[in-house]
């Protein structure tokens, strides 16, 4: 059995957990997983796979700090045999460089990606698009993805795949490199688990399984 952490310090990490939980017993895979909140260093040593959820990436780095989690979380994350997704500001924490970041931001540095904060300005807040995304995902020609003061990734490295560009803007909202995957919006909040089974599969079954 595997273990699936949700990095539990702030944000919508409950939906992941439920959403999580929900894929893996529809997935059917030889492969069971528990799915577990993670607040600590030995919660952390415990898990085969994280998910950093969205919430407000200056705040997460606070409270990492301040729990002595910023290091264990960086040695996780860095590490390329361990499966990572982030979400929102989970996107940004795992990030290398952040744009109209706070001063004193802490980013754990798994992905080789530049991360702007709040890109889509004032008017467009919050909104839910419908996306196609199945050039990876088979079948999933639309997926209503939820945008909340969200990020986009501005530069990518040489190693980063880009999964998806918003049509208008150009606007990069998912990418993956290795076993990391980032999404600047919050799949835990639409009604498809089909982005959770994605990873679950691509990512972490399919590392854990050979
Ligand atoms: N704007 C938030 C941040 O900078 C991210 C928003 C979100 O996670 N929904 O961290």
């Amino acid at each position: 059995t595997l273990t699936v952490g949700v990095l539990a310090l702030q944000g919508a990490f409950i939906e992941h957990v439920l959403f999580l939980r929900q894929a893996i017993a529809e997935l059917n895979s030889e492969l069971s997983a528990n799915i577990i909140e993670v607040r600590t260093a030995k919660q952390l040593e415990t898990c085969n796979a994280l998910v950093i959820p969205g919430g407000e990436s200056t705040v997460m780095s606070l409270i990492a700090e301040r729990t002595d989690m910023l290091e264990p979380l960086r040695q996780f994350v860095q590490d390329p045999a361990k499966p990572v997704w982030g979400t929102c500001a989970g996107l940004i924490f795992i990030g290398s460089k952040v744009v109209n970041g706070r001063k004193d931001q802490k980013l754990l540095n798994a992905m080789d990606i530049e991360v702007t904060r709040n890109a889509f300005g004032r008017q467009l807040d919050s909104k839910i698009v419908s996306l196609d995304f199945s050039s990876f995902i088979p079948g999933l020609t639309s997926f209503p993805a939820t945008f909340i003061r969200a990020p986009v990734v501005s530069e990518v490295g040489e190693n980063v795949e880009i999964l998806s560009k918003l049509e208008d803007s150009g606007f990069v909202v998912a990418v993956k490199q290795g076993n990391k995957l980032g999404t600047s919006f919050h799949p835990e909040l639409s009604e498809s688990n089909a982005f959770h089974k994605y990873f679950l599969e691509q990512y972490v079954l399919k590392t854990y399984s050979t």
